[in-house]
């Protein structure tokens, strides 16, 4: 059995900053779930199909097949023996992937996924469910948030540093949305599982946030 640290939280927390730095300092493998998501996402995009056509989405992901492989330490996404990667990071993926993580049968698909990568290796997993569903008996669960403010402006900061042209007003709504469309599905909802120990990330720097989980983890 591996030791397994799961860290869930809203959209714009820096789950996937701060797990990635953890599992370097620590040797863990990083294994970023919503990136699995975003892959079926672009899976549906590319057939055209609306998140709201869920007989359509239940359609297409009988026919994904989604691999994780690990190049030089980094999660690759494979989708039909495609490298996606490079596709999954956008707004529109994103959006998608928030839209049908609603459905059992997406969220079926990559269960065992998940649940596999976790049974051999160390791993520091980030998501939505990871400690209430994926993995209920992680050795350590945080729940790491921040203010709908700080989260939005983080991610205008990244967005403009890139040179991407973006409104802040925009990214607030995109999520207060996207927390609300988490927080409120039937199917595994985005939630503080008890046993999780809560980090609130308004007030503190990247370093910080490491520091406090790293004292967590053996
Ligand atoms: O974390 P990220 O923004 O990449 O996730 C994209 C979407 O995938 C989230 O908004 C959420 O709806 C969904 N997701 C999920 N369960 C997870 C990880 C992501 O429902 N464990």
């Amino acid at each position: 059995m591996g030791y397994n640290v799961a860290i869930d939280g809203p959209a714009g927390a820096g789950k996937s900053t701060i797990a990635k730095l953890l599992a370097k300092e620590k040797g863990y493998i990083y294994v970023d779930t919503g990136a699995m998501y975003r892959g079926l996402a672009v899976h549906f995009l590319d057939q055209g199909i609306r998140a709201d056509d869920v007989p359509a989405v239940i359609r297409a992901v009988e026919d994904a097949r989604v691999e994780i492989k690990y190049e030089d330490g980094t999660q690759q996404v494979y989708l039909n023996g495609n490298n996606i990667t490079s596709r999954l990071r956008s707004e529109e993926a994103g959006r998608m992937a928030s839209a049908t993580a609603r459905i059992p049968e997406v969220r079926k698909k990559l269960l065992m996924l998940q649940k596999n990568l976790a049974k051999e290796q160390d791993v520091v997993m980030d998501g939505r469910d990871i400690g209430t569903c994926v993995l209920p008996d992680a050795d350590v669960k945080v729940f790491l948030t921040a203010s709908v403010e700080k989260r939005a402006k983080r991610r205008y900061d990244e967005l403009k540093e890139k040179g991407e042209s973006c409104d802040l007003e925009t990214i607030k709504e995109d999520i207060r949305k996207r927390d609300e469309q988490d927080m409120t599905r039937e199917t595994a909802p985005l939630k503080q599982a008890e046993d999780a120990h809560l980090v609130d990330s308004s007030d503190m720097t990247i370093e910080e946030v490491v520091r406090a989980i790293a004292a967590l983890c053996k």
